[in-house]
């Protein structure tokens, strides 16, 4: 395939080092990646083994006694070529995301685009990784923070954002002096290795150490788990599922490191009598069908006002039923394929589970089969009636699977069912009523780390700090002050008189 040589992979040949530190081992057997758009084989990668991860993990280690010393601005006009790089290239490695992953051609350009905002974004952050200064409370003393590089930071990514989520955390860390340890998921493992042969021509252009930015590719349990172990990685971003974030939090705090966790969403939309429907129905069918509903912040629920409800259900039978499905490469489609035939049994068994809890289908439900739909991996978009206690409800299925739930009175009740399960990425509000909009904003209102009003729940902005509450794990990254969380925050006192007074104003005379 043209694009896989443009970005300097070999099919089916894939695990040398390029000069730049991950897999080297070919005994290990290889992962086939193949596309969900038309079923055929991409390429094979080897999988590492335990000795490619300790060598990576050491060069990683050894890249950072240098790269801490070098001026942050410094470090940011490393990234600033980066972000120019991946301009050079964002045609083909956004065509490779949606050939990987599956996401249209679109998304798969907007993702790269992704990155390259938070390259522009980690630049301007390398002259502005401020402390504060504090009043002393002691005569002839100043008492400041910094903050210092921490070391090496692990990046395990999902399969869904296979690299923006990366470069959402790799080059802020790099710009606060840290050096990079990243594994892939090893569903979209091509994505990644074009990533990698960019930044290793600006090391090489640059004379950096080779251990800046390092790759693993292997199976979650094998090298993931050594990763999580690592005691030379201080720092963890997981991005996937609760089930593996739980897991690899449980890890990592047990040998005192840090997390980032950025797990599943159960995502809602409140729709009240107040709501404007003509920007409410498009977000909502985006929102819920965009991606193929494998966005962390995807709408998973539609919590509508009883006074409206079958109005909007009658809309959205119809909008569904107007959706095309088919290749992500055709931009007149709508709705691609899962990322393969598991996630397809994952949809088929949440629709079983569904049905059997007392929930309806309204529409949608069949896997397809035919001409352009040979891997097997496309799906009926579905809108379904369900309550939202429902098992099934309260779980994340990561498919094209929206419920329907009805609210009576109230916005304080519609907002109670919106907070009533255990994840809390991302939600929304339609309404045109003040008093709706701000309760839904206070504290009072959306618990999630992102709540917005008048927009859907997917998608966000780079300027803002990403992630979400509860079992979604609590992390941050990308823009506000995520940064602060890839360094270490040094408190210093400076005493410059001549005496030696005590905090607390305590004595002590010797
Ligand atoms: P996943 O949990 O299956 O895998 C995520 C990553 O963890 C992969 O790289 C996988 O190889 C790795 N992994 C698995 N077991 C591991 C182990 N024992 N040790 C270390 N690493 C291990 O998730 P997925 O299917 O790739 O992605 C979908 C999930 O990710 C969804 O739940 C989605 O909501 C979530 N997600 C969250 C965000 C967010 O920002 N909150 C963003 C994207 C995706």
């Amino acid at each position: 395939m043209e694009i896989l040589r443009t970005l300097g992979i070999e099919e089916n040949n894939q695990g040398a080092s390029t000069g730049v530190h991950w897999n080297t081992t070919r005994e290990n057997g290889k992962i086939d990646v193949v596309s969900p758009v038309d079923g055929r084989l991409l390429a094979s990668v080897f999988r590492a083994s335990e000795e490619d991860y300790r060598d990576v993990s050491l060069a990683a280690k050894e890249a950072f006694s240098v790269w801490r010393k070098m001026p942050a601005p410094k470090r940011g006009e490393i990234v600033r070529q980066i972000g120019d790089a991946l301009r050079d290239k964002k045609n083909a490695l956004g065509a490779l995301v949606s050939w990987e992953m599956g996401k249209s051609l679109q998304e798969g350009l907007g993702e790269v685009q992704e990155m390259i905002d938070i390259c522009d974004f980690a630049v301007g952050q390398s002259r502005q990784l401020y402390g504060s200064t504090m009043a002393s409370e002691r005569v002839e003393h100043r008492l400041y923070d910094q903050y210092h590089p921490l070391g090496t930071v692990g990046i395990i990514s999902a399969f869904n954002f296979p690299v923006a989520v990366w470069a959402w955390n790799a080059m802020l860390a790099v710009v606060c002096g840290d050096t990079t340890l990243w594994k892939p998921s090893s569903k979209t493992p091509l994505t990644a290795i074009a990533v990698q042969h960019i930044l290793a021509e600006i090391v090489a252009a640059n004379k950096l150490p080779e251990g800046l930015f390092t790759l693993i590719i292997g199976s979650g349990s094998t090298v993931g788990e050594q990763l999580l172990q690592d005691p030379d990685v201080p720092l963890i971003s997981l991005t996937g599922s609760t089930r593996v974030g739980r897991h690899g939090a449980q890890v990592v705090a047990s040998r005192f490191g840090r997390a980032i966790l950025e797990l599943g969403g159960n995502n809602a939309i409140i729709l009240t009598p107040a709501a404007n429907m003509q920007l409410a129905v498009p977000a909502i069918v985006f929102s819920a069908v965009g991606t193929a509903g494998q966005r962390c912040t995807t709408t998973r629920r539609l919590i509508v006002h009883e006074s409206i409800y079958d109005r909007v259900k009658d809309v959205l039978v119809k909008a569904y039923g107007s959706l095309r499905i088919g290749s992500p490469l055709d931009e007149r489609n709508h709705v691609g394929p899962l990322i393969d035939v598991s996630a397809v049994a994952a949809y088929q068994k949440a629709l079983e589970a569904l049905q059997e809890q007392g929930g309806t289908i309204l529409c949608g439900g069949n896997v397809l089969s035919g001409k352009g739909f040979e891997s097997g991996c496309y799906v009926e978009p579905v809108l379904a009636e369900a309550e939202n206690d429902y098992p099934i409800v309260q779980e994340e299925t990561f498919a094209p699977i929206l419920y329907l739930i009805r609210y009576s009175g109230d916005v304080e009740n519609a907002i109670a069912l919106q907070n009533d399960v255990v994840q809390g990425l991302s939600s929304s509000i339609f309404t045109e009523n003040l008093r709706e909009a701000e309760l839904f904003l206070s504290a009072a209102g959306s618990d999630c780390g992102i709540a917005n009003v008048n927009i859907g729940t997917s998608g966000a902005e780079i300027g803002g700090a990403f992630g979400g509450e509860k079992e979604t794990g609590g992390g941050r990254e990308s823009g506000s002050d995520a940064w602060k969380g890839y360094m270490r925050r040094q408190t210093n006192t400076i005493n410059y008189g001549t005496q030696l007074p005590l905090a607390q104003g305590i004595k002590f005379d010797i």
